[in-house]
């Protein structure tokens, strides 16, 4: 992982980088921030750089045989902790390998997909979903035992603690006299997201670096950039995404609109010109889809009339959708407003009320479009 690779945090950077050129490297340090602001991804590129052997004034190198190494998040050298979630065997003890060595397969490919990876995220390619991962006092153990080493290949070994707030008490305090007084050319880098849980006698031992959510922009340049999107979308996505790169990706690599966002629109657009042949004829085609689906179309429909309602109310920033979808509520929204949005709202629920009992779906449709018909005209 180099600096380049990741979006933004140009200052992160430049504090990180030199404090390796004035020889000033902290032997614990905590890089904290939120979700889906690239910690990780910089504590690796840190790391890297510090082992790099041919580093430049603001990158390694990613060509010399550490690089390599690190590309691959397999150097003798550095080191990770992770939360998983293990419970004991019978005959295991102290020394089995149930932590983070059991999974580091695993955190390698998870990481080189997506270093921004969240901790449910990484849960769920663990396959524990449902659980809270931990970091126990066996993990400690084989954190003491990899750093009483000496290094293999590099002057400096790297620990990297990924959400050192779920360390467990005790494991947290025997880490505490190493991440005071590491050997010499030791250095931990925790990265966490609740630095407020960590215990404060690890936190008062630590650097603490902030990672700021990543602009607007930089996010938008670099969707463009990674997945050729429109640049509109890519500009909507990065709003909505709000400094965390993880969902922005998810955003831009998300499907643009519904399957229902055209049914949405022909219903709106024939109700608000009282087109009555154009609603008998919707009313037919959405009568032949199913029960689940006439369910979700409805709820579909509710979520962009909340979100036209918003921009009524000139409420931009808590509208999440984006694109095409966006584009109609914008000009929708003059039609929902605070006189008829709560009856648009039953009369939707109502059909779905009615749908869920089993009811005509003709009958039930027919007597939505009407009362919408109304509702929408009420200005
Ligand atoms: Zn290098």
């Amino acid at each position: 992982m180099q600096f380049k690779d990741i979006v933004g945090q140009k200052e992160v950077k430049q504090k990180l980088i030199k404090s390796v050129k004035e020889s000033r490297i902290a032997h614990a340090q905590l890089l904290a921030g939120k979700e889906g602001t690239g910690k990780l991804a910089l504590a690796i590129a840190y790391a890297q750089y510090i082992s790099c052997q041919n580093r430049s004034e603001d990158d390694s190198c990613g060509e010399c045989p550490s690089c390599h190494k690190f590309q691959k998040l397999i150097h003798p050298d550095l080191h990770f902790v992770f939360p998983v979630n293990e419970t004991k065997k019978e005959g295991d003890d102290e020394t089995s390998r149930r932590g983070s060595d059991a999974h580091m397969q695993q955190w390698r490919e998870t990481i080189l997909e997506n270093p921004y990876v969240t901790e449910s995220q990484w849960y769920a390619a663990i396959g524990i979903e449902n659980k809270q991962g931990i970091i126990n006092t066996g993990e400690s153990s084989e954190v003491i035992k990899k750093i009483s080493l000496k290094s293999f290949e590099s002057e400096y070994k790297t620990m990297i603690i990924w959400l050192p707030e779920r360390l467990n008490i005790s494991a947290a305090n025997r880490l505490l006299k190493l991440i005071e007084e590491p050997p010499g050319k030791t250095v931990f880098i925790m990265v966490s997201e609740q630095p407020n849980r960590i215990i404060s006698t690890i936190l008062s031992r630590t650097q603490i670096i902030k990672v700021p959510p990543i602009s607007r922009e930089e996010i938008a340049v670099a969707l463009v950039d990674r997945y050729s999107i429109d640049p509109n979308k890519a500009h909507d996505d990065s709003r909505v995404a709000n400094g965390n790169f993880n969902k922005a990706m998810a955003l831009a690599l998300l499907e643009e609109t519904s399957p229902y966002f055209e049914l949405f629109v022909e219903l709106m657009r024939a109700s608000f010109s009282n087109n009555i042949l154009a609603l008998l004829e919707w009313t037919s085609k959405v009568s032949r889809l199913g029960r689940e689906k006439q369910k979700e179309l409805i709820s579909y429909s509710l979520a962009i009339i909340r979100e036209s309602f918003m921009l009524n109310l000139g409420l931009e920033d808590i509208v999440y959708i984006t694109g095409d979808e966006k584009k109609f509520s914008q000009n929708f929204s003059p039609f929902i407003n605070s006189n008829n949005i709560l009856q648009v709202y039953n009369t939707f629920n109502l059909a779905t009320e009615h749908i869920s009992r089993n009811g005509n779906s003709q009958i039930i449709f027919t007597d939505m479009t009407m009362k919408l018909v109304k509702l929408i005209n009420k200005l």
